[in-house]
């Protein structure tokens, strides 16, 4: 471990005020290079919450059997993908990790035993974000993993036990898409990018109003919310990282969407801001 990043870290000077969390809709790995109004937005938001010591990032990219974080170093960048352009393979983000914040993970949370990863590193859902909301990757970022053994519930369970995290300055972070539908993507409608089906603006539209009324509970059995709500989230690893971030919501916090778009017919950007 390095002592220098530990001091630097010192997770456990309580601070008093909580962090801000958020849900970012990542889209297309793209949006790690190129400049877009979501791109825009993302780099807005490093300037106007409170700088964060450490970032923990729940990427829909990561899914394992069993709760795992990353606890190197310095975790390396993965291109996570295949048949985009060379540009985007040669990018970077060479944030440093926090084994201190790892193993604060493991201990904070008692449902499961969460493993320390030594393999993985930042895959896009953290990066292609991260790499605009905090350009000069100076803030150490562990990414965690998502169990595809455990039910929404228990993953809706296992994030509440995050919320101390939110005191000590580390910006949790649920990277997906509420609106996910590779197979449906409408490649005919490729010259107009905001274009959503009407099945996926009104799916949309359902998971905004159940997240702005707090019914976790619809929110967590999303399976029983119709034909548009299973068209918008075929599988669940892109609307898991939502769970995430609203499991760490308190009750007298607000709600803030942004992004708030259809993509490619299929995939919605919106993104939320709980603070
Ligand atoms: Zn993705």
């Amino acid at each position: 471990m390095n002592q220098k990043d530990l001091k630097n870290l010192s997770l456990s000077g309580q601070r008093t005020e909580l962090m801000p969390v958020l849900f970012v809709g990542h889209g297309t790995p793209m949006n790690a290079i190129e400049v877009n109004e979501f791109v825009l937005k993302w780099r807005e938001l490093g300037k106007s919450i409170p700088a964060p010591k450490a970032i923990l990032c729940i990427s829909a990219h990561w899914e394992t059997s069993g709760t795992f974080v990353t606890a190197m170093t310095m975790p390396s960048t993965i291109h996570d993908f295949g048949g985009f352009p060379q540009e985007l393979y040669e990018v970077q983000y060479p944030a440093p990790g926090s084994p201190e914040l790892a193993y604060h993970v493991k201990r904070i949370i008692k449902s499961v035993d969460v493993g320390m990863d030594q393999k993985w590193g930042l895959d896009h859902g953290s990066w292609s974000v991260l790499r605009n909301i905090y350009p000069m990757y100076e803030i150490p970022v562990v990414e965690m993993s998502l169990d595809w053994h455990l039910t929404p519930l228990t993953h809706y369970e296992l994030a509440k036990e995050l919320a101390p995290l939110r005191k000590m300055g580390v910006l949790i972070i649920g990277s997906g898409n509420i609106v996910h539908n590779l197979r449906m993507i409408a490649w005919d409608h490729a010259n107009d990018p905001e274009y959503g089906f009407d099945w996926a603006i009104n799916a949309n539209e359902t998971f905004k109003r159940l997240i702005l009324d707090n019914n976790h509970q619809d929110l967590i059995n999303y399976q029983t919310l119709g034909t548009e709500v299973q068209m918008a989230v075929p599988t669940p690893d892109h609307y898991l990282p939502l769970l995430y971030t609203l499991a760490l919501k308190e009750e007298n916090e607000s709600i803030e969407f942004f992004n708030d778009k259809p993509v490619m017919g299929s995939l919605s950007m919106t993104s939320v801001k709980i603070e």
